[in-house]
């Protein structure tokens, strides 16, 4: 078991839950789930972070803020599968039939802070790249290609991507973001 670290579950309340159970009745994919949230709550108050950062549960959440909405001690609950969720990125400890997941969120949150919108081939070339760093396979790598112009062709994948004017608006709130979350 890992030590806690308060700081990241700060502003959060966990420490108010009595494990009502309330999150959980209303989450809409508590079915899914391998560990409910409550049970992800009590993982947070007691520093229990291992069993957290390699479930199914935190990546099945949809961030609806249901869990939040209804606890009557205002624990976020939301919030703790976010922060789990970050912090299971960070230390690539999420299960690994995700990993591709990540990568394709990398991708696209890269294409957006530089361009302030995606540039579909910008990320799809880094997404490519990524999984052929990981994994090296050329089979991975080749495959959709047949796909991009049939996409092109119904207008649903564009070769020449487009940049916002205030490009630093963008770089702020990305800035802003990993600021928060540091
Ligand atoms: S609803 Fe709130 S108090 Fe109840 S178990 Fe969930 S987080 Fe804890
Ligand atoms: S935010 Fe996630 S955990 Fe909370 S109710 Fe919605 S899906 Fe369930």
């Amino acid at each position: 078991m890992e030590s806690t670290h308060i700081s990241d579950f700060d502003g959060l309340d966990v420490h108010k839950c009595y494990q009502c159970g309330k999150c959980t009745a209303g989450c809409p994919v508590a079915e899914h789930m391998d560990i409910s949230p409550n049970q992800l709550v009590r993982l947070a108050q007691l520093g229990a972070y291992d069993e957290a950062l390699s479930c199914m549960a935190v990546w099945a959440c949809v961030s609806c803020q249901t869990c939040t909405t209804r606890c009557p001690q205002s624990v976020d609950c939301a919030g703790v599968m976010d922060a789990f969720r970050q912090m299971a990125a960070e230390k690539g400890t999420a299960p690994p039939e995700l990993q591709r997941v990540l990568m394709f969120q990398r991708a696209f949150l890269d294409s957006v802070r530089r361009n302030g919108r995606v540039n579909e081939i910008e990320m799809t070339v880094l997404f490519k790249t990524l999984g052929f760093l990981k994994d090296f396979s050329v089979p991975l790598l080749m495959k959709d290609a047949l796909l991009a112009p049939k996409l092109m062709q119904r207008g649903k994948f564009h070769p020449v991507g487009e940049k916002v004017r205030d490009r630093a608006v963008v770089k702020r709130i990305f800035d802003r973001c990993m600021l928060d979350k540091g």
